[in-house]
């Protein structure tokens, strides 16, 4: 039974934050989260915050979920801990592994579970490595990665990022990790270029750079089908068959994070297949348990899972938490709700396109707004001083963060990247869900407008 105040001095004087500001975070005091029900938040002033961020990109099931509870607390009663090293298993990882191949793309048939996102696209990146060696091909070792990318926060997944702010704390890389353009229209896209055209551009980027490197020095290239953390950067149609035919053509296995796009964000279970992308490895966690509990499946195709069944011994790699039987029981009971409910279909049909539809109609004309784009329910909104131009204000990221605060006051919780700002529901936003939010930005919107006249 503590005060606001009481936790939020605990807080400033003893929490170190992920991605905050401890100045800040001391001057104006934390925001703390106390419950959450179906698409809300609660704070502990007791507001009701409409959570368009379904958290960190996760809680695609939504809050409050009954079902989630009581399979956790079946299994922590049953067996609450057993690990999978040594020819071990319990029963949930093993149900889960089945049943992520089965909703995976056809050839993709085994999974490496971690705890969150940027552990799987360790392994994955020690994987596709381990892969060349095993092949007799060591020398295959560059990985091709993009500009503005977000693979997690550990040293390799850091390094196999592209944001330079982090690049610059990184202090000393993972080598052999090499990045090139994104393709992000909005702001790389030269005046006249076709959407086509910027997409086949930024695709040769990845050619050049295999090209560059000697394609037998290139192990793979990794994306995430639609940059998230980066600003819901949407590639235009023509990029993704592109990249899949350069990997083709060079022999580059091909890398999908879809740590935010995975388990029904983009209308399919994976973005690969709302795209026809065929990768050899896709990294997934957050929507995988709705956020429920921490867990990461790295999804493996039959490639690279038949070298190292058939030719690897023992690879040297695994987490005290991989395969958690708790974690794990409550993906499957998350996979089931998703399934039960059709969130995937009514994000492909319904509500993923009105969601694009509703905030064109709503704010598309805004005179802060230079483009809004969405893929399912994933959406960005470029902040702008002057539409025609497409000129920012200054100093760079300070006019959306205003309108971001606008928002969560409110009762919209956004987050702005730079000068983006973005949303990412849960999957069981309706119509009337949207409108409220559109409604909710527009008046964020214009209060900005007045803050940075
Ligand atoms: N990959 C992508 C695309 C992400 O968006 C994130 C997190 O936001 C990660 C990896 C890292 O996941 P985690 O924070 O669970 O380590």
């Amino acid at each position: 039974n503590f005060s606001r105040e009481q936790m939020q001095a605990m807080d400033a004087a003893h929490h170190l934050h992920p991605f905050t500001d401890h100045a800040d975070l001391r001057a104006a005091g934390s925001r703390i989260i106390t419950r959450a029900d179906g698409p809300y938040v609660y704070d502990a002033l007791g507001n009701e915050i409409l959570d368009a961020m379904a958290g960190l990109w996760c809680v695609n099931a939504g809050y409050g979920r009954k079902e989630l509870v009581d399979a956790a607390t079946a299994q922590l009663e049953e067996l609450p801990y057993y690990n999978s090293f040594f020819r071990c298993t319990t029963p949930t990882p093993a149900l889960l592994a089945d049943r992520l191949a089965r909703i995976a793309p056809d050839h993709i048939n085994q999974v490496f579970f971690g705890s969150s996102g940027s552990e799987a696209n360790d392994t994955a990146l020690r994987l596709v490595r381990h892969y060349w060696a095993l092949e007799g091909r060591p020398e295959k070792n560059i990985v091709i990665s993009r500009d503005w990318a977000y693979h997690g926060s550990t040293i390799a997944a850091t390094s196999l990022g592209g944001m330079a702010a982090m690049h610059e704390q990184l202090y000393g890389a993972v080598p052999n990790i090499r990045h090139v353009m994104c393709p992000y229209a909005f702001e790389l896209a030269e005046p006249g270029e076709s959407d086509r055209d910027f997409g086949l551009r930024a695709a040769k980027a990845v050619e050049d750079a295999i090209v560059e490197a000697g394609p037998d020095n290139v192990a793979a290239f990794i994306g995430e089908p639609i940059q998230g953390a980066g600003g819901v950067k949407i590639p235009p149609a023509s990029y993704w068959p592109e990249i899949q035919r350069i990997c083709d053509r060079y022999d580059v296995l091909l890398m999908l994070d879809e740590v935010i796009t995975g388990y029904g964000r983009t209308g399919e279970w994976f973005a690969a297949q709302s795209m026809d992308i065929a990768p050899d490895t896709i990294t997934t966690a957050k929507g995988l348990t709705s956020g429920y509990q921490p867990l990461s499946a790295l999804l493996v195709g039959d490639r690279i899972a038949k070298t190292l069944v058939d030719k690897g011994g023992e690879f040297y790699h695994g987490y005290t938490y991989s395969g958690h039987p708790v974690a794990c029981a409550v993906a499957l009971a998350n996979l089931e709700i998703i399934e039960r409910e059709g969130l995937i279909d009514r994000v492909r049909e319904d509500t993923g396109p009105y969601l694009g539809e509703a905030l064109t109609a709503g704010i598309g004309d805004h005179p802060l707004v230079g483009e809004v784009r969405t893929f399912g329910l994933l959406a960005g909104i470029e902040i702008v001083k002057d539409r025609d131009t497409r000129a920012r204000f200054e100093p760079e990221g300070h006019a959306a963060s205003v309108v971001r605060d606008h928002a969560i006051e409110g009762g919209l919780m956004m987050r702005a990247v730079m000068d983006t700002m973005i949303l990412s529901p849960p999957l069981i936003w309706t119509r009337e869900t949207i409108d409220t939010a559109v409604d909710r930005i527009r008046a964020a919107l214009d209060k900005a407008a007045k803050d940075l006249r």
